[in-house]
């Protein structure tokens, strides 16, 4: 369902993140992307988001062109697709149910219909007693959770979790790992990159290392190293 094919991203600066990256992730898969800091993780994450384009090659999503979306179609196909970040990037002036609220509103829902989809999604993560809180009182493990909530509010296709684990102590960072192996039994197809070594050796899964942007090792059931 996400196929790379000869994808490549030079910078203007001339540097080249990604280097003709071929990859293919069936629906339902859930892949560590792993390799050293630069390796080219996250702009292959922000290239399947559609924040970042590749100077070559292409992107297809269930056989459609990522290349053939024009700005205004970005949104509506981001909604298929959910993102998780290192740092959270929960609003601060928002409410826990805000900001998990925030993502449907583009979409005309009822009133009651947001209330049933967020309150959902608060407890598949746990947290459906927090929903008045802001962000400043919440663990970072907890927050992340919220961020997991907000990313598959709209029951998107595919879960991208830029080191979601980065900010976390090892307990949390397992609790933040077994929430998203739960969604991705959902059908959701997850890509976590991370240089958690602990969690990919343990929670064991496809294995997919970029060295120097390129795919350098693609593994089933794999470790870190
Ligand atoms: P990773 O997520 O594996 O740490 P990144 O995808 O963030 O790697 O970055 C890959 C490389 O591309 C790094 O060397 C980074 O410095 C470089 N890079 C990322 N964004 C830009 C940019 N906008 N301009 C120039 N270089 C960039």
């Amino acid at each position: 369902m996400i196929r790379l094919r000869a994808v490549s991203k030079v910078h203007k600066n001339g540097f080249k993140a990604l280097d003709g990256v071929d990859l293919t992730v069936s629906k339902g898969e859930f892949l560590y992307l792993v390799g050293p800091s630069g390796a080219g993780k996250s702009t292959l994450l922000n290239m399947i988001f559609c924040t970042e384009e590749p100077s070559d090659g292409d992107i297809f999503i269930d056989n459609f062109s990522l290349r053939t979306l024009s700005k205004k179609q970005v949104p509506f196909y981001r909604r298929n697709v959910g993102m998780i970040f290192q740092d959270y990037k929960l609003l601060p002036n928002r409410t826990v149910y805000e900001n998990i609220a925030f993502a449907l509103r583009v979409m005309h829902y009822s009133r009651s219909k947001i209330r049933a989809h967020v309150m959902q999604v608060l407890e598949l993560v746990g947290l459906q007693d927090k929903t008045k809180h802001y962000p400043s009182e919440l663990s970072g493990g907890e927050q992340q959770r919220i961020c997991i909530a907000r990313a598959i509010v709209n029951d998107p296709a595919i879960l991208l979790a830029d080191e979601p684990t980065e900010s976390l102590d090892p307990e949390t960072s397992w609790e933040i790992i077994h929430l998203l192996s739960k969604i991705n039994t959902r059908k959701t197809t997850v890509i976590v990159a991370t240089h958690n070594q602990g969690i990919v050796d343990d929670v064991r899964k496809r294995v997919v290392e970029l060295g120097e942007g390129k795919v350098i090792r693609d593994q089933y059931l794999g470790k870190y190293e």
